[in-house]
């Protein structure tokens, strides 16, 4: 068996070749925790956890090291605090065992290590001396800063000169830095009463290089820290969001190539696509997110609450690179295909290993649409009496995380009996058409998920006389 992943840093897939096949290492970017993480969160969350479970089938359990972080020092975390007059501890602990209990609904394994960063802080000031003294960092008015320029492969990750960056940076750049790109490694903490409204001060420690007041660390520096701290100085691979790969990649791969003089720093850059809805990100900063916890506990999204498989499962459905438009339609049928699994799976005892076919789909740089599209079929031939497919069937259901020996009534959390009549369903389904004849698309998808979400499935076909569009229904759960 081999794994074969694309490769951010060199724009291709290639074949996995463990530095250390007895200690397979990944480190991935993990929550900052001020608030809910919310479903776009969970993309990395999921993707991550499948390679995971992937490497240790491959590679045997205990032959396998995942490191995923807590970012429990960060501006954004600091502010909150402030807001909500707690302290910086309550915040993330509470936060942090929040996200804990959401990702563990959604089916995702605990890391083996899962460090935080303010239990990293000596390993932080010892990589800002190590860079000084290499002549890779300076201090300036209280703060380590890291020379871009005397890195000549910087941006090699972004796929980006330093010269296209700089012509891009902002004009307001600090004065304190040598060039516009450079950045933060260490900086300068207020006291108790800075900007305005401080409850407390900013968390701040020793500061290195010989910075006489105290400070804390930015943010890049903590995953260089964790990650030569857990997995060595180099390792096999590293994820995250795309939206990580600059500048805070770019940036780790500064700070540790040239502190250690490495070559790389992980062998393998990977990451995950934007979870979107309609058509823009998914994030705090533009108030469009839904958070884990709504989505498996209230009516936020779609009039119910989904159980945390199905949740898993549609986020499956798209390839890990790729956008994926998170609709009610795509829960309503990742839910309607689970209980059908669950239907021809009740009584069958899965199999040792599971189903060969969705392991080389997987083995394809995650393909888990191929996976899901191979399991379509494998349940058709188990449920034609095929014994031992059903077997290697649930087995790879149980491996993915989807499927447990759920029965199909346990997917359908809270989506009641029809919680319309029939004469509605009617005038929705016109109202519908009309909005299609109009070509005001927008609204007749707003009303398709709208009776989704109740349950009920549409389903268009053309009336074989007139030619005209039919559209029929019928409730699922
Ligand atoms: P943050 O807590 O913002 O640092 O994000 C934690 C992880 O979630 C990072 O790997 C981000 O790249 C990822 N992420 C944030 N928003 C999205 C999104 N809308 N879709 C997919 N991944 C995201
Ligand atoms: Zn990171």
């Amino acid at each position: 068996m081999s794994i074969t992943l694309y490769n951010t840093l060199t724009r291709r897939k290639e074949p996995l070749v463990p530095l250390d096949p007895d200690n397979v290492r990944m480190y991935v970017c993990g929550p900052t925790v001020y608030d809910y993480a919310h479903i776009g969160n969970a993309r990395p969350v999921i993707v991550f956890d499948v390679l995971f479970r992937l490497l240790r089938q491959v590679y045997g359990p205990e032959h396998v090291t995942y490191a995923r972080n807590i970012t429990d020092v960060d501006d954004k975390i600091n502010a909150r605090a402030a807001e909500e007059r707690v302290t910086i501890r309550d915040l993330t602990e509470r936060t942090a065992a929040q996200f804990h209990a959401d990702i563990a609904a959604l089916g995702v394994l605990p890391p083996t290590v899962e460090p935080r960063a303010t239990d990293h802080i000596p390993e932080m000031r010892a990589i800002c001396e190590e860079l000084v003294k290499r002549g890779h960092a300076y201090v300036a008015d209280g703060h380590v800063l890291f020379d871009v320029s005397s890195m000549p492969d910087y941006g090699r990750l972004a796929n980006r000169s330093l010269e296209e960056m700089e012509a891009g940076a902002r004009v307001d750049v600090a004065p304190y830095k040598k060039g516009p790109m450079d950045f933060v490694l260490w900086k300068p903490s207020k006291p108790v009463g800075g900007a305005g409204k401080t409850l407390q001060a900013e968390p701040s420690w020793p500061s290195p290089c010989g910075i006489g007041a105290e400070g804390r660390p930015g943010w890049h520096l903590e995953c260089s820290a964790m990650s030569e701290k857990h997995l060595g100085r180099t390792f096999d691979i590293h994820g995250g969001g795309i939206d990580l790969v600059f500048p805070h990649h770019e940036n780790e791969i500064a700070q540790s190539r040239c502190a250690h003089d490495t070559p790389v720093m992980a062998n393998i850059w990977m990451h995950n696509g934007f979870l979107q809805v309609e058509g823009e990100k998914m994030s705090k900063s533009l108030g469009n997110f839904i958070t884990i916890n709504e989505l498996l506990a209230t009516e936020k999204f779609g009039g119910q609450p989904w159980h945390g498989r199905v949740v898993r499962f549609a986020m499956l459905g798209t390839h890990y690179r790729s956008p994926i438009d998170w609709t009610v339609e795509r829960l309503v049928q990742a839910r309607a295909t689970l209980a059908e699994l669950a239907e021809t799976l009740g009584g069958v005892a899965p199999s040792a290993s599971p189903h060969p076919d969705v392991m080389a789909a997987l083995e394809d740089d995650l393909n888990t649409p191929s996976a899901i599209s191979i399991i379509h079929g494998l349940a058709k031939s188990a449920r034609r009496g095929n014994d031992a497919t059903a077997a290697e069937l649930k087995s790879a259901l149980q491996f993915l995380g989807v499927y447990d020996n759920e029965k199909p009534d346990d997917f359908f959390v809270g989506a009641g009996e029809k919680q319309i009549d029939d004469g509605e369903i009617a005038r929705l389904i016109q109202a519908r058409l009309d909005a299609r004849k109009d070509r005001d698309f927008k609204e007749a998808d707003r009303i398709r998920d709208d009776l989704a979400s109740k349950g009920i499935q549409l389903k268009d076909g053309k009336d074989p006389k007139s030619g005209e569009i039919v559209t029929t229904w019928e409730l699922r759960r």
